[in-house]
């Protein structure tokens, strides 16, 4: 399987990683939809929300903590969105879990 997140979050382009621990590589959007526009992506494969279960959801709570950190190296944390898109229906381009974390906006 070909998937364009795995590589990323694996270092296996030349995108840069703005953030790695063992389980979470994070990176700026290429077309960022706001001021700040960072993916918080797992290392391993997920497709997407739907593909949580008990095994593997502590992965999300890690998701998050990330996002909080880099909102504050950011300086953001006082205004930032969190997003999940789940699915073609609602915009999901891409089949490897992520975390959109988006602010910046003036206000
Ligand atoms: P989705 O629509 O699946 O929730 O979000 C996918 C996001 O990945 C989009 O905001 C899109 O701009 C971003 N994206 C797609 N391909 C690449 C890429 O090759 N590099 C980076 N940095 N972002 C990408
Ligand atoms: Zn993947």
């Amino acid at each position: 399987m070909d998937c364009l997140f795995c590589r990323i979050a694996n270092k296996k382009t030349d995108t840069k990683l703005i953030y790695e621990d063992k389980n979470v590589s994070c990176f700026f959007d290429i077309n960022p939809k706001a001021p700040v526009h960072i993916l918080i992506v797992p290392k391993k494969h997920i497709s997407s929300i739907n593909e949580i279960n008990s095994r593997n959801v502590n992965i999300l709570g890690e998701m998050f903590l990330v996002a909080k950190k880099l909102a504050k190296k950011f300086n953001i944390s006082e205004g930032y969105r969190l997003v999940f898109n789940i699915g073609k229906k609602a915009g999901q381009e891409v089949d490897h879990l992520h975390l959109h974390l988006l602010g910046g906006f003036k206000k």
